[in-house]
């Protein structure tokens, strides 16, 4: 029997291995680098089900072209004429409609308790071993008043479709972070939310699977695959062939090159987006998002990781200093009295997530090839829906039934 075959070693991969692992298969991981430059170890590590609306969205569209005007804002789109760029951005706008986003919102929920649920087990059944799942909840706050109308009408939404919900004032929050003054209008708490080291997540399921006997090759690029009738046999790397029976491509922002490879169409565009830890002085506590400059807090005891922007590019390690200034004047804006040093150029991380137009997942088969799956595409939700992700693909792998609906997350549906 030949080894199944993970391309990608970012979280999802991961956690594909971890699943097939448990179904007692062979699995090897291939990886074009060391499993270092991706998007899965400097992220904020948020879990979240309370991210049910995908990022094509009403509003997006407007608020994504005010933003362009500004060197240090959230979001930026490099003009340039690249087909895949034009056609990524033509789907993203039809898919940035009301309707998408109410037909999205029920498998989205249930993909991301899912993965919640396991993440607990995760942990339950390895112990934490410097992971740090914190299930202390999210909290977004507003200074404005239309940060306030817009993430008030969230709550409303994410009440209406059965989630924990509470709006907070600046004395609850107050309560929720005693050691440093929190300048906001007020919050909207999301309880079921949770937090976790992503470095120390990658690392601990890494050395899991290597003790566990899974082959790991890295620093290996594909250059095509060997294939007979409807079936990929191998893959083709710099380095020699590397057979498959199952093959699940988890190569994260860059996984449209291997579809294209494979010859279909998936529309994928890298989210550049960047991170720093900090000493955390005086004491965050409360992992957060700061709505209006959308902006990431993740507490980690002595330290605290800031985060954010997204910055439509293929480029994962030119840093533009303007957009980390944006993130990093965030923090006094509301925090104070946080003692906040600018970062040396080596404490910023940048990643890119993977993007797809429509802000959902590609979760299952891939067209043509029987063999083939994906599971990518998960923008700002990656680390949190990676464990759902891994079993799906496993259950797939195995012709089981699904634990959740896989019907918004079909791999053609560009095609
Ligand atoms: C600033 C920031 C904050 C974020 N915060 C959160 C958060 O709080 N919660 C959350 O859920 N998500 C968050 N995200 C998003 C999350 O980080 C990503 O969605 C997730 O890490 C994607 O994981 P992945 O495994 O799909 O891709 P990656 O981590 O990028 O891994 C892909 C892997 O595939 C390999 N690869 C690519 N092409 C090939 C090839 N041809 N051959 C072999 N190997 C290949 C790469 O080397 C890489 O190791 C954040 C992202 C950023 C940038």
């Amino acid at each position: 029997m030949k080894p199944n075959l993970v391309i990608g070693g970012g979280i999802v991969g991961l956690y594909t291995a971890y699943y097939l692992l448990q179904q007692g298969e062979e699995v090897e991981i291939l990886d074009q680098g060391e499993m270092e430059v991706n998007c899965s170890t400097g992220n904020a590590g948020m879990i979240v089900p309370s991210h049910i609306v995908p990022l094509a969205s009403p509003g997006m569209i407007a608020k994504g072209f005010s933003w362009m005007l500004s060197s240090k804002s959230p979001f930026y789109i490099q003009p340039r004429l690249d087909r895949r760029l034009v056609d990524w951005c033509m789907l993203f706008y039809r898919h940035s409609t009301l309707q998408h986003v109410k037909k999205s919102i029920p498998s989205l929920k249930a993909l991301s308790l899912l993965s919640r649920q396991l993440y607990v087990d995760f942990v339950a059944e390895h112990g934490d071993n410097g992971i740090q799942l914190q299930e202390k909840g999210l909290l977004m706050l507003y200074q404005t008043k239309e940060g306030e109308k817009e993430e008030r009408e969230f709550s409303h939404l994410a009440r209406a479709n059965g989630l924990q919900v509470e709006v907070l004032g600046s004395e609850d929050i107050q309560r929720l972070e005693p050691n440093v003054e929190v300048r906001a209008r007020g919050g909207i708490y999301f309880p079921e939310d949770a937090h976790l080291s992503p470095a120390d997540l990658h690392r601990y399921l890494k050395g899991y699977l290597i003790k566990r006997g899974v082959k790991i090759h890295t620093n290996r690029a594909v250059r095509g695959f060997d294939k007979q009738g409807d079936m990929v046999t191998a893959v083709q790397t710099d380095k020699g062939s590397i057979p498959c029976g199952q093959l699940m491509i988890c190569a994260g922002a860059w996984s449209g090159d291997l579809a294209k490879m494979l010859g279909f169409r998936l529309p994928m565009m890298g989210g550049k987006g960047y991170s720093f830890e900090l000493p955390n002085q005086p004491q965050l506590q409360q992992a957060s998002i700061l709505t209006e400059a959308r902006v990431s807090q993740s507490p980690y005891g002595p330290k605290v990781r800031f985060g954010g922007t997204m910055e439509i590019s293929n480029q994962p390690q030119k840093i533009n200093l303007n957009r980390v200034q944006g993130i990093f004047d965030a923090i006094s804006r509301y925090y104070p009295d946080f003692r906040a040093e600018f970062p040396a150029d080596q404490q910023i991380w940048s990643g890119l997530r993977p993007c797809s137009p429509d802000g959902l997942p590609y979760i299952g088969k891939s067209p043509r090839w029987t063999n083939v799956c994906f599971g990518t595409g998960h923008s700002m939700m990656g680390l949190s829906l990676a464990p759902a992700t891994g079993k799906l693909l496993a259950q797939i792998a195995h012709h089981q039934s699904p634990s959740c609906p896989l019907e918004g997350f079909v791999v053609d549906r560009f095609c």
